[in-house]
């Protein structure tokens, strides 16, 4: 091993014995997740991927596809046009807030569900499988590799997400969005169920600490200023109502969903992402978080720490 993996491996043995929280339980499919799985990777500007742990597990991408939607939604229709439809305040409000704003219906912002949805509805096509192939082809140029929907998390959300179509149904009331309720919200929920690995997530999660470029694979995905927007709003709502002391502890853009995955960004860096399937109360993976604490403080990765 050579001697950041062996670092790697350091963290990630350290917090192992953590065992606060538990998996999802809302989705019936993410709830059977093994809350025992754990991992963790980095890559850097070359595009050498480093990974320990459970590296080979696939799980759903859930909300952590949400900033990569809105890449794709303010590469297609610009910075103005999405923020007619969607805020970029922090809510200070869970995941699944009926956030909007007084007036317009706007969500507070793209990372909220109602703002994903919103998102995820400015991507062009005709239907669920249009826009859903469109969605996957823009994730898999970050991740550098394609990636596929699981068909059991997808129908599991389906079934279950009443809160999700009301969110959508109170976004047309106001006109955020525009098409059919129902394709925006199947859309939302096959983006959510894209299977990943913990590389794929630190694999995108480098294309945006490199403006855009995917170190992997040398792609230009989108724009350098995508990319910052993108970051811009990961640091004041990524992490939910838990965005200002994350922010205060790590001080990385990050994002996380609710099967478990993690990922932050250290500018011009590196990528980092992990997974563990234990939530705490804002649906935040607990040894995810401690690891993405431990490695901020252990390599002075504060974004706002002298350099
Ligand atoms: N698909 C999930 C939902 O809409 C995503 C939530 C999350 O990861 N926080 O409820």
């Amino acid at each position: 091993m050579d001697p950041i993996t062996v670092l790697l491996d350091e963290v990630l043995e350290d917090i192992r014995p953590l065992r606060d929280g538990a998996p999802a339980g809302y989705i019936p499919e993410l709830a059977a997740a093994d809350p025992e799985h754990l991992a963790l990777a980095v890559v850097g500007p070359r595009g050498r991927v480093r990974a320990v742990g459970d590296i080979g597990h696939e799980f759903t991408i859930q909300s952590i596809s949400k900033p990569f939607v809105l890449a794709l939604a303010l590469a297609d229709r610009g910075r103005d046009a999405v923020l007619r439809k969607v805020g970029a305040e922090p809510s200070g409000e869970p995941f699944n807030a009926i956030s909007l704003e007084p007036g317009t219906g706007r969500p507070a912002n793209p990372m909220v569900n109602a703002g994903a949805i919103a998102t995820s509805a400015l991507i062009p096509g005709d239907g669920v499988d249009d826009r859903t192939s469109r969605i996957a082809a823009g994730l898999s140029a970050f991740a550098g590799r394609s990636l596929w929907v699981d068909e059991q998390v997808y129908e599991s959300e389906s079934a279950t997400g009443d809160r999700n179509r009301a969110l959508a149904h109170l976004l047309r009331s106001h006109g955020i969005l525009e098409g059919s309720v129902d394709v925006a919200v199947e859309t939302y929920f096959r983006q959510c169920s894209l299977l990943v690995t913990v590389r794929d997530l630190a694999v995108m999660s480098a294309t945006l600490a490199f403006g855009g470029v995917n170190p992997v694979t040398g792609e230009r995905v989108v724009e350098e200023v995508v990319a910052r927007d993108v970051l811009s709003i990961m640091t004041s709502c990524g992490m939910y109502d838990f965005s200002g002391e994350w922010l205060l502890r790590v001080g990385l853009p990050a994002k996380s969903g609710v099967s478990g995955g993690l990922l932050a960004v250290a500018p011009s860096q590196f990528g980092v992402a992990a997974f563990s399937p234990r939530l705490d109360v804002h649906g935040n993976s607990v040894r995810g978080i401690a690891v993405l604490e431990t490695l901020a403080e252990r390599f002075g990765m504060h974004t706002l720490e002298p350099h």
